[in-house]
């Protein structure tokens, strides 16, 4: 057992699955609250003076004059890669080419490349620094994709280190085949061909493993077709693997409209959106989600995310950690950037990075907001640390403690 005490005001109070339009912004909050955590989870909850009876040996956290918030949930990441690529940064800084990049070494193809030459440990290792570097800025729950194998086995071995990382870690993982991330080197030119390996070859030996939870597809201009994409995504439903897709980051693809056909949990990115896509996303399972972090680095357009709310639309926020085009998993800055450049409030930008992100990896149900049965993942903010301050105050790390599976980890 566990107890905090004393809370200023405790954020996400809502025992919903996901929050959608002006809801968003309802996320419930309790003043002067406490929390009663046992087995993990959260056992009850509410204002100090309707507390029950502590027994007299049960540890005590008094967060006299503390914010607390449920863990962040990052639904879309790539957080296990062999090398970083901040060469290839600079040479974009420079003003060279994506091609001229690619030849230089950068790309998803050439970190395959090096994928296919670092180890399991290795890979898990600097992954597990990552993870650990993530929970401190606050994710309690994170996605991690494969992509950077582009072949059955590399593909599978990646999947294998999320898999080892979701057992070490107390942090909760879900993991994705992003086998259609590019064509591997083997396929060139024969996209087809590599298409028909996916669905023949490698979601029958991920899933004979079970490695995986979700299929993803690159669905976008110059990847994979909505053809292509809707193959892939039965030949995962054959398996009940349900799927979260890349889509509308470089163009009006069709990627949101294939996605929410095949009942795809999420479609992600979304920065370009016409009002089709976003009609198509009403009254559907399909989470829509921004990764602003892509958006800010790469300097493309963001996901038009006020417009989908304002239409009715849930929304997610996930970091899409990964070495090429969101070098950051730091959740309280993709609700910052949710905030100053897609001009959510910021509890509408808490509500995506926790409850809907939640909801965009299938853990609505047990994670993202305060409720009796849901997993204890917690963050207590600094004191005088606000909500509002996240946004506000961006670029530093506002929490103090951090608390999952009721287990207090600093
Ligand atoms: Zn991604």
């Amino acid at each position: 057992m566990l107890v905090i005490t004393n809370i200023s005001a405790l954020y996400g109070v809502t025992p919903h699955h996901k929050l959608s339009g002006q809801d968003m912004a309802q996320n419930p909050v309790i003043n002067n609250a406490y929390i009663v955590i046992e087995g993990g989870n959260i056992a009850s909850f509410g204002e100090m003076s309707a507390i029950g009876k502590i027994p007299p040996d049960a540890p005590i956290i008094d967060a006299q004059g503390k914010v607390v918030l449920p863990s962040f949930c990052d639904s879309h990441t790539h957080i296990i890669y062999p090398t970083t690529r901040e060469t290839e940064f600079i040479d974009r800084v420079k003003g060279l080419t994506y091609e001229e990049i690619a030849k230089r070494g950068g790309g998803i193809l050439n970190s395959a490349d090096v994928l296919a030459n670092t180890s399991e440990d290795e890979l898990y290792k600097s992954a597990y620094q990552r993870i650990i570097g993530v929970m401190k800025t606050g994710t309690g729950a994170l996605e991690i994709k494969s992509g950077y194998g582009l072949s059955v086995d590399m593909e599978m071995k990646m999947l294998r280190v999320a898999r080892r990382l979701q057992q070490d870690l107390p942090v909760t993982i879900r993991t994705t085949l992003l086998g259609a991330h590019a064509v591997g080197r083997e396929y060139a030119g024969r996209q087809g061909d590599y298409v028909n390996m996916i669905c023949e070859q490698m979601i029958p030996a991920v899933a004979a493993e079970g490695l995986a939870d979700f299929v993803d597809v690159f669905c976008d201009k110059g990847f994979f077709t909505t053809q292509e994409t809707e193959k892939i995504l039965e030949a995962a439903a054959k398996y009940a693997l349900p799927g979260k897709i890349h889509a509308n980051e470089l163009a009006v693809s069709g990627g949101v409209q294939v996605g929410v056909k095949n009942g795809a949990l999420s479609v992600d990115h979304l920065e370009q959106m016409d009002q089709e896509a976003i009609n198509a996303l009403k009254n559907t399972t399909t989470m829509p989600t921004a990764l602003p972090g892509a958006s800010f680095f790469l300097g493309i357009p963001f996901s038009p995310v006020r417009k989908m709310i304002n239409e009715g639309l849930p929304v997610a926020i996930a970091s899409d950690y990964n070495p090429g085009s969101s070098p950051c998993g730091n959740m309280q800055f993709m609700m910052a950037l949710g905030v100053i450049r897609a001009k959510l409030l910021p509890v509408e930008a808490l509500t995506a990075a926790t409850l809907n992100s939640a909801y965009a990896m299938g853990l609505g149900a047990t994670h993202g907001s305060i409720a009796v049965g849901k997993r204890a993942n917690l963050s207590i903010l600094k004191s005088g640390a606000t909500l509002d301050l996240i946004p506000y105050s961006y670029g530093e790390n506002h929490i103090e403690k951090i608390i999952l599976g009721g287990v207090v980890i600093n």
